[in-house]
């Protein structure tokens, strides 16, 4: 059965200060509850400001997913009663949101973004003892409480769980590039996962943190709605909570109708005018997107398309090390080369992010600079990456150290010339047009100079010497 995915996307926003207040956003280390003051923690007669930053941010994301931003939009409220906000109402958007109307494109096919919006976080509950219904006790921590958020709502144009992955992946990487949201933050990106068969009820699944994790939901969802259909039962229109350790999803409550949350219009914040001269300058200051920078990597340093994907799709991180690389060894071709088939397979190995690696441009590229000059072989470096990778000890003293460095042209000339003279029957044969002995004599001369010399380039220097003998 066909199934048909929409997305809410709930994104925190890298400023310093909360949303309507002056309180930190950094939790690190912080007490739980230190963070707070009257107006994030709801006390009434608080009046909260919008943090004109989280704004900026909120309008850079609109514009890179080619939302129309409004002209003016306000802050409404949304009564609801859970113990995550003492307030009894999150400060939201509903009527007239920041942007309508936009998309995200993936792999050619136009992905509609419904709307984006601003709200603020509510509290954290940490369930002690237990999960979500089984805890013995619950804690709220309100470090959380105000924190910016925006508010991604895809409309149901995903085809399939795999989809909504690619979805959130390129989604993750567009704010990674717009620098209003940090991946490594954990529950930096949240999701409500919408779903439905061929027709059906929708069933929408809170709070799913990790993108594998929405795939993973969503593929239980989906057998599950399934099998229900096989049964003949209906899929009734609910909320449902989603349990990683147990990759199942059970019911939270039946889905509220969005008059039930009786929205009003936030009475103590005005009505925000967007001037077009304040959106032209966002504008300019916007960073250059994944999909440009992937075409910039083709056009401007002749890197393959797949290539060029690899690298800026793996993340920011990465696509800095190759422009660094780029301008400490100007053979792009080469750095995408190396970079795509053999150091990411190395940390793959080590089981590492290039972040937490010891990997840096300046060593990465002396590598490339030995093969380069002829120091050692490509085969030979092949070899060497993984155990640079693994201590990211600098490849050239690593050359040295270990002795490693390719034969010289005397040391080759010697060991030929030895080889020929002990092993007169292998030489007799190449003559006689037995091809086999020249691999023999190359095996030997290997043998000699201990592997240090491109297999080729030696053949070609037997095969002289013979002819010149
Ligand atoms: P609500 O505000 O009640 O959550 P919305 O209309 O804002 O409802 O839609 C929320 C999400 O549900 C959107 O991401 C949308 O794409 C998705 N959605 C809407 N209809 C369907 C459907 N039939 N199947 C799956 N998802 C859907
Ligand atoms: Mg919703
Ligand atoms: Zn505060």
């Amino acid at each position: 059965m066909k199934a048909v995915i929409g997305l809410e996307v709930h994104v925190q926003l890298e400023t310093e200060s909360k949303l309507f207040c002056g309180c930190s956003t950094d939790s690190e280390g912080a007490e739980p509850n230190g963070n707070t003051c009257p107006i994030c923690l709801g006390f009434p007669g608080a009046k909260p400001k919008v943090n004109r930053r989280a704004v900026e941010h909120a309008v850079k994301i609109a514009r890179a997913l080619e939302c129309d931003v409004r002209p003016r939009f306000y802050f409404s409220r949304k009564s609801y009663f859970y113990p995550d906000m003492p307030k009894n109402f999150q400060i939201t958007q509903y009527e007239m949101p920041l942007a309508l109307g936009g998309r995200l494109l993936l792999d050619g096919r136009s992905i509609g973004i419904t709307r984006v919006h601003m709200e603020e976080d509510p509290a954290r509950l940490v369930h002690v003892g237990g999960g979500i219904s089984s805890s013995l006790y619950t804690l709220i921590d309100h470090n959380r409480s105000g924190v910016p958020l925006v508010e991604i709502v895809t409309d149901p144009d995903l085809a399939s769980s795999r989809e909504a992955r690619m979805f959130l992946e390129k989604l993750g990487l567009i704010l990674e590039h717009l620098g209003v949201y940090d991946p490594g933050r954990e529950g930096g990106l949240r999701v409500d996962a919408n779903v439905s068969l061929e027709g059906g009820q929708r069933v929408e699944v809170k709070n799913i943190t990790g993108f594998r994790a929405v795939e993973d939901a969503l593929n239980y969802e989906i057998i599950r709605q399934e099998s229900m259909a096989n049964m003949g039962i209906a899929v009734e229109r609910e909320t449902r909570h989603y349990d990683a350790e147990t990759n199942t999803t059970s019911t939270l409550r039946r889905k509220e109708q969005e008059e039930d949350y009786g929205y009003i219009t936030e009475p103590d914040l005005v009505r925000i005018d967007v001037d077009d001269a304040w959106i032209s300058r966002l504008e300019s200051e916007m960073p250059e997107l994944p999909d440009a920078r992937i075409q910039r990597y083709v056009d401007e340093h002749g890197v393959p398309l797949f290539q060029a994907g690899i690298i800026v799709n793996t993340g920011l991180d990465l696509s800095r090390f190759f422009e660094e690389c780029v301008g400490l060894f100007p053979e792009p071709g080469m750095v995408a080369n190396w970079i795509v088939t053999f150091l990411l397979k190395s940390l793959n190995y080590e089981g590492i992010g290039l972040r937490e690696s010891k990997v840096r441009p300046g060593t990465f590229v002396e590598l490339l600079g030995l093969i380069g000059e002829g120091t050692i072989t490509e085969r030979l470096a092949r070899e060497l990456i993984k155990e640079y990778v693994g201590t990211g000890e600098s490849p050239r003293s690593l050359v040295e150290r270990r002795g490693l460095a390719s034969a010289g042209r005397e040391e080759l000339g010697e060991a030929i010339d030895e080889v020929l003279s002990d092993n007169r029957k292998a030489v007799a044969d190449y003559r006689a047009g037995q091809t086999r002995a020249l691999d023999f004599l190359l095996g030997q001369v290997l043998r000699r100079i201990r592997a240090r010399g491109d297999p080729v380039e030696v053949k070609r220097l037997i095969r002289d010497a013979l002819d010149s003998e």
